[in-house]
């Protein structure tokens, strides 16, 4: 068997034309829904992340705001100042800080000093824990792309076993309260699991979110399972690889999530649809 590709370059079209038409009703109300992107040092990752931010925000009317600061010479204090300006600032709706921050800064105190209600990345305990009481606000933008594609894939968690490897706080853990919120059966290894190929073995449903290049291996993979592949990993040669042997899944699994053109492209269109709903009127 040969699993069904979910498309997630095609799913996240979907989600930006979406979002474009919300923004239109927005703008058509007086209102340009805008993203303030904090950019601080000069990572060359976080530099091209916050690029494409942009480029996507431009293409569905969305304003951005660029606030590039050096590392050296910004503080924990000046950042928080910046932070507590575009909190105040009423034409602000969605306030996004790229991580990571450069290690003298205390990420905690600045993701702590974000408005709940313009955090567009979901990554404030306000919102994190709206997540767990089933009042979600913003979800944090690459498990949702995850929930999506799922949706896409015509694949219904509820009384699925479903599988989340990896438990940080921006896939892993957010992913299992949607999963479970979806009404499926959650399971979540970590690096401390020890029956790593059991527990895929058993899962229906399989997000995998660890950050080593295809480390969940074929013929782990239980037969007509969905694989939700969110590992991005450069490999020597330049090329991107999964935390999933995707040449081997491909073969058990039902469907499955290609590395690259498959949860990233969800992440960014996820960020979009947060921040057109920051904007909208009540959408807070
Ligand atoms: P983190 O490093 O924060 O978390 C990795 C998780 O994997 C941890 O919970 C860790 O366990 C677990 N882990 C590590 N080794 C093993 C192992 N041998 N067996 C089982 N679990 C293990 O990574 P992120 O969650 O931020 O990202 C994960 C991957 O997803 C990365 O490749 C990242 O680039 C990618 N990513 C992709 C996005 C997209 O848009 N597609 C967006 C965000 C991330 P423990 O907690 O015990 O240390």
């Amino acid at each position: 068997m040969s699993a069904a590709l979910i498309d997630g370059a095609a799913v996240a079209r979907q989600v930006l034309d979406e979002v474009r038409v919300r923004v239109q009703a927005c703008v058509a109300r007086g209102i340009t829904p805008t993203l303030a992107v904090v950019l601080v040092g000069d990572d060359p990752a976080s530099q091209v992340y916050v690029r494409n931010k942009g480029r996507r925000a431009a293409e569905v009317g969305i304003a951005t705001r660029d606030h590039r600061l050096p590392a050296e010479g910004t503080t924990t204090a000046s950042l928080l100042a910046l932070v507590a300006a575009l909190v105040a600032d009423p034409t602000v709706h969605g306030i996004l800080v790229q991580l990571p921050l450069p290690g003298h800064i205390d990420a905690d105190a600045v993701l702590l000093a974000i408005d709940p209600a313009k955090d567009v990345d979901g990554f404030h305990p306000d919102n994190l824990g709206r997540l767990v009481l089933g009042r979600p606000r913003f979800v944090p933008c690459t498990p949702a792309g995850c929930m999506r594609l799922l949706e896409a894939a015509g694949v219904d968690p509820r009384g699925k076993r479903a599988l989340v490897v990896g438990r940080s706080t921006i896939v892993g853990k957010p992913m299992a309260q949607l999963l479970l919120a979806a009404d499926a059966t959650v399971t979540v290894a970590h690096s401390r699991t020890t029956s790593l190929a059991e527990e895929v073995a058993r899962a229906e449903i399989l997000v995998a979110a660890i950050g080593r290049p295809r480390m969940i291996r074929g013929e782990w993979i239980r037969p007509g399972a969905a694989v939700i592949d969110v590992g991005i990993n450069r490999l020597d040669d330049g090329t991107l690889a999964g935390d999933v042997d995707f040449d081997g899944a491909r073969e058990r699994a039902g469907a499955i999530t290609p590395v690259p053109g498959g949860v990233g492209p969800m992440t960014i269109a996820g960020l979009m649809r947060n921040v057109v709903a920051a904007a909208e009127p009540g959408g807070r």
